[in-house]
């Protein structure tokens, strides 16, 4: 095959199907491309597979950017109520859970259904699975020029515009592979470097041999580090910490690996409600243990071993009201600073990518190589958990589709 398009996308997942949709609706002449056998399996496997598709409120401060300006465009052009409004209109039903996020009531099948069915509306191409074996420029610069060809083992493509939606590196087992940063790379962006984000945190030896046993019990903490603060469930597993506020707090932790300063420990507020001060000492002189004066607040068995993490297993009778102090500001703060993280097999997103620097903010265009756009996880862009990678890839895509 040696066929030319307006507009290649390599990358059939969330971002590309969405910018392939746009571009095709338009009238361009898009080929989508991706290497895996089966179409958009992250999309499948999201959300429990419900497909946490968009949040209700979505804001620049729901990501993390180098460049925390850069989303703002792009957000703000293609909104969650625009999603709503596809999903709306494909019949499918949908529910919200807590901090405005919606799912499918059913499958996430549906979301990679309506894709499929909006890029059938812009008679979208196809080849999958397909391996990419090189890109190159023309030199051409002209807009209906052609700027680029694509080596496949399928053939040659021809294209006056170039789509890069590969993604990023969580769950390597499912095809994420770092395509994207190699192309950005050789066109001269600078990737920030990846690192896995929304993943589980894995804690010290010392500090896992009390907590390990516990694995499965969950409770509701303040989760914080950096700039990141989350009200939610923690989870204790067997190689540390996760759950919904930690998954959150993880990217934050992660992302200090690009700051300058101190490498901040995880602080989590154990009694969100609850003035421990206060409660403590109105509690001073008592015979019970401490511990199960926390259990009334937190799982019996935590209680008792975060007594015996910080060799508090006394009556509280035995404590003086400084070291009651102590213990309320340690229930309030309590600093854990994780060994790791449990990796990309285990991560949701990848923070870092192609840097956005050299991207325009309202095209996603590569300011240095006309034609050649970056869209979706693959881009220095990381959502919060709770429906915004999602948006992003449909905004993201959305942006590029509309220029291409
Ligand atoms: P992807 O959807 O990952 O698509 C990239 C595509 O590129 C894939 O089809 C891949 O096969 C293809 N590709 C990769 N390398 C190559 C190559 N070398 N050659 C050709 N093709 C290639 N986000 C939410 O907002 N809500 C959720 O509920 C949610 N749940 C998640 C659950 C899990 C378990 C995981 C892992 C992630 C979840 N996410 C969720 C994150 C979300 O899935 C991603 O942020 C989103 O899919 C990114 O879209 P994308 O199009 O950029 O990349």
């Amino acid at each position: 095959a040696d066929q030319t398009f307006d507009l290649v996308v390599i990358g059939a997942g969330a971002a590309g199907m969405m910018c392939a949709a746009t571009a095709g609706q338009r009238g361009r002449r898009v080929l989508l491309l991706d290497h895996a056998t089966k179409l958009a399996e992250k999309i499948r496997i999201s959300g429990g597979g419900r497909c946490n598709f968009t949040n209700l409120k979505v804001s620049a401060d729901n990501y993390l950017c180098r460049n925390p300006h850069f989303v703002r465009s792009a957000l703000s052009r293609y909104t969650p109520r625009d999603f709503i409004g596809l999903v709306e209109r494909h019949g499918i039903r949908y529910h919200e859970r807590s901090w405005g996020q919606l799912f499918c009531d059913d499958s996430a099948q549906e979301i990679i259904d309506l894709l499929r069915a909006e890029c059938d509306d812009g008679q979208v191409s196809w080849n999958t699975p397909v391996t990419i074996q090189a890109v190159e420029a023309t030199g051409e610069t002209a807009p209906d020029a052609i700027r680029f060809v694509i080596t496949t083992d399928a053939g040659h493509y021809s294209a006056r515009s170039l789509v890069i939606a590969t993604g990023g590196l969580s769950i390597p087992k499912i095809g994420a592979t770092p395509f994207g940063y190699r192309i950005a790379e050789q066109f001269g962006l600078t990737v920030v470097a990846p690192r896995p984000a929304l993943v589980p945190l894995t804690l010290p030896p010392e500090t896992l041999a009390r907590l390990a046993p516990l694995a499965g019990i969950s409770f509701e903490v303040q989760a914080r580090c950096g700039r990141g603060e989350f009200r939610e469930a923690a989870l204790i597993t067997h190689r540390g910490l996760s759950g919904p506020s930690i998954l959150q707090v993880s990217s934050y932790w992660q992302a200090q690996a690009y700051e300058d300063g101190d490498w901040e420990a995880v602080g989590l507020n154990l009694l969100p409600d609850v003035d421990a001060e206060s409660w403590l000492l109105s509690h001073a002189g008592e015979r019970a243990l401490l511990g199960n004066l926390l259990a009334e607040h937190l799982p019996r068995r935590f209680a008792h071993a975060w007594c015996e993490l910080h060799g508090w297993q006394r009556p509280l009778n035995s404590f003086r009201h400084a070291e009651l102090r102590q213990v309320a500001a340690t229930l309030a703060d309590w600093r854990l600073a994780p060994s790791g993280t449990q990796g990309y097999a285990k991560a949701e997103v990848t923070l870092g990518g192609v840097d956005t620097q050299a991207l325009s903010s309202k095209t996603m265009e590569a300011r240095k190589q006309p034609g050649l756009y970056f869209i979706g996880e693959v881009m220095d862009v990381t959502g919060h958990l709770g429906g915004y990678n999602f948006q992003w890839a449909w905004a993201s895509g959305h942006a590029a589709g509309e220029h291409a």
